[in-house]
């Protein structure tokens, strides 16, 4: 009895460990199976004479971004739409790893769970994917880069709709260079600088300062005045204002328009490094945000150790800041939305088995501080850049900014901003490399995007 009674035991044992393994296999395939199915060692899916078929990338009016005939993959017919828009669609060979065509080739090859990804009809159902994107204003923004390297980013802050994102340096998947590799020219360009780059930010880093000082000093924030000689000694060495430019005793809403960095340097000094990098990190500095399956490249932010005088030129986004312009757009975008950050996604059918987009709410303002830096964005636009650069009743909420970054090299010039109207619900991060200053560089790509979305 004793020795059957132990051998049951034993045979139930395997048999749970059986059904155990079973069962972790099938959830396994459920939640990873897209996953296998797309691993390099199933060759034949990347391969020049695939049996399978890719479905089709649409923008959001339903043009043709990408599409397969007769097994070889084509383009969009436009050049500058190609372009403009590589790191997104992707690219034949799977350089852009970050694209479309990269992160969602389970759904684009039809991958189900009952017939794999074998090409049979049921393959071939619903395997397209129409994206949020907006050709025309992507075109735009691409060609007012004039080229430039940089980044472009805008999206819907309401629906989380992104419409134009456009990263250079780029290449013409139809027709890949030969020098692709050897060319200075195109050094970086399988990197999509929206997500995977972050640039020293220069001046859109004072809505940081200017956020700290409200939280320290709720009632007098608004009150406090400094003045402005073009340059100011701190800690030892001097910093100075754009082209010396002498400002004057300034407020916050006046030093914001001139972007004073005699003002923001003192700002900083008085509210220390420590309530500084505090305020950074609640708004996304050194944070890990995702887009889709792309992790983000972070904001950095590290002031600890900082003298004065680099405690100064943080203040107005030098020393060692970095900024990404996808958590740059997601800023604006909560700051347009009294707080709320929308999750930002590229498509809105996504499906269940093809990475369904995880819900984020996180709070990267609070709602009176969003509604404080909305009034000076404001401001800056309606008083110093000029209305006239945009369409008209976009009431569009902006900051510039010029990154030093050495090396004989001209400045990042940055805009970030958004449209404070429920007709035109866009938050934006524009960062032009060596251009030629925040207005004249970033300020004609926002101009030439938002014109194409009026
Ligand atoms: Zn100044």
């Amino acid at each position: 009895m004793k020795t059957v009674g132990f051998r049951s035991i034993v045979l139930y044992l395997l048999l749970a460990a059986f059904l155990g393994g079973i069962g972790f296999l099938v959830v396994s395939l459920f939640l990873q199976g897209d996953k296998w199915a797309m691993q390099p060692y199933n060759g034949h899916i990347y391969a020049g004479d695939s049996t399978v078929t890719l479905g089709e990338i649409r923008d959001r009016d339903g043009g043709v971004l990408a599409s397969t005939v007769d097994g070889s993959r084509y383009y969009s017919d436009s050049e500058t739409t190609r372009l403009a828009l590589l790191h997104t669609v992707g690219d034949t060979e799977g350089y852009i790893s970050t694209s479309i065509q990269y992160t969602m080739r389970a759904k684009l090859a039809g991958y189900n769970i009952i017939t794999g990804l074998n090409d049979t009809p049921l393959n071939q159902l619903g395997n397209d994917i129409n994206l949020t994107i907006h050709r025309g204003a992507s075109v735009a923004a691409y060609e007012a880069l004039n080229g430039h390297n940089g980044a472009v980013l805008l999206y819907n802050y309401e629906t989380g709709e992104v419409l134009c994102k456009v990263s250079a340096p780029t290449y013409d998947p139809a027709d890949v260079p030969e020098d692709l590799e050897e060319n200075a020219a195109y050094k970086g360009a399988y990197l999509d600088n929206t997500l995977s780059s972050s640039f020293t930010p220069g001046s859109i880093f004072k809505l940081v300062t200017a956020a700290a000082a409200m939280e320290k000093w709720p009632d007098s924030w608004l009150d406090r005045t400094y003045d402005c000689e073009g340059s100011v000694e701190i800690g030892g060495d001097s910093i100075t204002c754009l082209h010396g430019d002498v400002h004057g005793t300034q407020n916050v809403y006046e030093a914001m328009g001139n972007s004073c960095n005699v003002y923001f340097a003192h700002l900083a000094n008085d509210l220390g490094a420590e309530a500084l990098q505090r305020k950074g990190e609640e708004m996304g500095f050194n944070r890990e945000f995702q887009f889709g399956s792309v992790p983000i490249s972070k904001s950095e932010l590290q002031l600890s150790g900082a003298n004065a005088n680099q405690l100064g030129w943080a203040g107005v986004g030098q020393y060692t800041i970095l900024a990404n312009p996808y958590h740059m757009m997601a800023l604006m975008g909560a700051i347009a939305k009294e707080g709320e950050f929308v999750q930002p996604k590229l498509t809105n059918n996504t499906g269940f088995f093809n990475g369904f987009s995880q819900a984020s709410s996180r709070k990267l303002v609070t709602g009176e501080e969003a509604r404080a830096l909305k009034s000076l964005l404001r401001n800056d636009v309606e008083s110093y850049y000029g209305d006239w650069m945009f369409p008209e009743s976009m009431n569009v909420c902006a900051k510039t900014g010029t990154g030093e970054v050495g090396e004989g090299k001209d400045p990042n010039c940055w805009m970030v901003g958004f449209c404070d109207s429920s007709r035109y619900p866009y938050a934006f991060a524009v960062m032009v490399e060596e251009g030629n200053g925040g207005i004249e560089s970033a300020g004609t790509v926002v101009s030439a995007m938002l014109g194409a979305l009026a």
